[in-house]
C-alpha cells in the first residue's frame, strides 16, 4: 500500500486549477442553435458573457486570451447513460469491466455524465456508483447517477428510491431498471408504476429529474409496459425514459410513437453490423427526424464502460464488446457527413438531455451557464475541451488525467 501511495504521489495527484478569466475570441458558436461569430468570456467555471462587441478590458487584468479564428464551438456532450464503475460481469467475475478513467470521457467530448449500475447490482453497489460520480467531479468533470440497477427490489443507499433522490446530491432518478430482457426481474406493470411514483415524488422533493430510466431488452414485449403505465396512471410521460430503443428495428418504431406521446426516448450509440436487426444511432436519429416526432424528445447516450454482450438461445454470452464514450461524437460526425447541420444534430447530445435530466447550467452555451465547451478542428474532430472553466483537452491531447491514469 505504501508503494502504491508513493507511486500515486509521484505521478502527481491531479489538481483542478484554472485561470479565473479566459477570453475566447472569434468562435463560431452553436449553442446548440447557430449563433455565428461570438466572443466568450469565461469567469471561473461559468460563461460570464457572450457577444460580438467586446468592450476594452482593463489593462493588467489576469486573463488568458485565445483567438479561435472562427473555429466551431459547441456545448460539451451530456451522456445520460454510462457505467462509471464499469459494467459487465455477465460471463463471470473476470468479465467485470473496469471503471473508465477521466480522460476517457473528456477526450470524447463528454463534460457531463450520468452513471448507472446495470446487470451487476449485486457485486457493485449504489454507494460505489455515487463515489465514482463524486470522484469524477473532484477531477473536474460533472457527474450524477441513478439509484437502483436492473433488478427489483431496487438496490438503494438510504433504503428507498425516494429517499436516495431526496437526500443524495448526485442521485437524480432510478435506473437502468431492466424490462423485456432475460436479465430483468420480470417486473410487472404495477411494480414498475410503484417505482416510477417513487422516482417522481423524489424528484418533486428535491427539484431533480425524478425519472424512471428503463433498460429495454430484446424481448418481444418491447415498450408495451410503458404504454400500459401511461394509460393507467396520472404520472407525466417524461417520467418514463426508455433507453437502447434502437436495438431492434420494430422496437424503434414503438419508441417513435411513444415520443409523440411525450416520453423522451434514448438511443444508444453502440456499433451495429449491416446484417443486424438494429439501427445505428445515426440511422435511428434520421428515422426519428423523418417521422416528424417532437425534436426535443430524443436523446443519444453511449453506454460507455458497459458490456455489450451477445447471448445464445440459452442466455450464455458468446461475444462481448465494451461501450465507449467516443461513439457519441462518431455519431455526430457520421450525421454531418450525411449532410445534416450541427444545430439540428446537437440537441440530442446536449440540450435535450440536460432538459430531461434537469441539469441546470448544462447542455447549452449561454451566459450564466457552466463553461463546458468543445472546440472543433477544421475536419470536425474534437480539438479542445473545457470542463467547468478548466481546459482538459488541448490539441486533441488530454492535459488532465484521472488520479490513477498513466
Ligand atoms: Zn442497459
Amino acid at each position: 500500500m505504501r508503494a502504491l501511495l508513493r507511486k500515486a504521489n509521484g505521478a502527481g495527484v491531479p489538481q483542478v486549477t484554472f485561470s479565473m478569466l479566459v477570453l475566447l475570441r472569434n468562435g463560431s458558436v452553436y449553442a446548440p442553435q447557430r449563433l455565428g461569430r461570438q466572443h466568450l468570456l469565461i469567469a471561473g467555471d461559468r460563461i460570464a458573457w457572450m457577444g460580438t462587441d467586446l468592450a476594452a478590458l482593463p489593462a493588467g487584468l489576469p486573463i488568458e486570451e485565445i483567438d479561435l479564428n472562427g473555429a466551431t464551438v459547441v456545448p460539451g456532450l451530456v451522456d445520460g447513460h454510462a457505467h462509471l464503475t464499469g459494467g459487465g460481469g455477465e460471463a463471470g467475475p473476470h468479465t467485470k469491466v473496469p471503471a473508465p478513467p477521466l480522460s476517457r470521457y473528456t477526450t470524447a467530448g463528454v463534460t457531463s455524465v450520468v452513471g448507472v449500475l446495470g446487470t451487476d447490482d449485486t457485486t457493485r453497489t449504489t454507494g460505489e456508483l455515487v463515489t465514482a460520480a463524486n470522484g469524477l467531479v473532484a477531477e473536474g468533470l460533472s457527474a450524477w447517477c441513478h439509484t437502483g440497477g436492473y433488478h427489483l427490489p431496487p438496490v438503494t443507499l438510504t433504503g428507498s428510491v425516494r429517499g436516495d433522490i431526496a437526500f443524495v446530491d448526485r442521485i437524480i432518478g432510478v435506473g437502468e431498471i431492466a424490462m423485456a430482457d432475460h436479465r430483468s426481474s420480470q417486473p410487472t406493470v404495477a411494480e414498475l408504476l410503484r417505482l416510477a411514483s417513487e422516482a417522481h415524488v423524489g424528484g418533486l422533493l428535491s427539484g431533480k429529474a425524478g425519472i424512471l430510466h428503463l433498460h429495454v431488452g430484446d424481448g418481444a414485449r418491447g415498450l408495451s409496459q410503458i404504454r400500459e403505465m401511461l394509460a393507467e396512471s396520472e404520472l407525466p410521460p417524461r417520467v418514463f425514459n426508455p433507453t437502447h430503443v434502437n436495438r431492434r428495428k420494430a422496437l424503434f418504431e414503438e419508441a417513435i410513437a411513444l415520443a409523440t406521446r411525450g416520453c423522451v426516448v434514448d438511443i444508444t450509440s453502440f456499433e451495429v453490423a449491416p446484417e443486424e436487426d438494429a439501427w445505428s444511432a445515426a440511422d435511428a436519429l434520421e428515422r426519428y427526424w423523418a417521422a416528424g416526432a417532437p425534436l426535443s424528445n430524443v436523446t443519444v447516450s453511449s453506454d460507455g464502460g458497459g458490456c455489450l454482450p451477445t447471448f445464445d438461445a440459452d442466455g450464455r454470452v458468446i461475444a462481448m464488446d465494451v461501450g465507449h464514450s467516443g461513439s457519441l461524437w462518431e455519431t455526430v460526425r457520421a450525421l454531418v457527413a450525411r449532410g445534416h447541420a450541427l444545430d439540428a444534430i446537437l440537441p440530442a447530445f446536449t440540450s435535450s438531455v440536460a432538459t430531461l435530466l434537469r441539469l441546470r447550467g448544462k447542455g447549452r452555451i449561454a451566459e450564466g451557464f457552466d463553461a463546458d465547451l468543445l472546440v472543433l478542428d477544421e475536419l470536425g474532430a474534437i480539438r479542445d475541451v473545457m470542463c467547468r472553466g478548466a481546459w482538459h483537452v488541448r490539441g486533441g491531447t488530454a492535459m488532465r488525467r484521472g488520479t490513477f491514469e498513466a
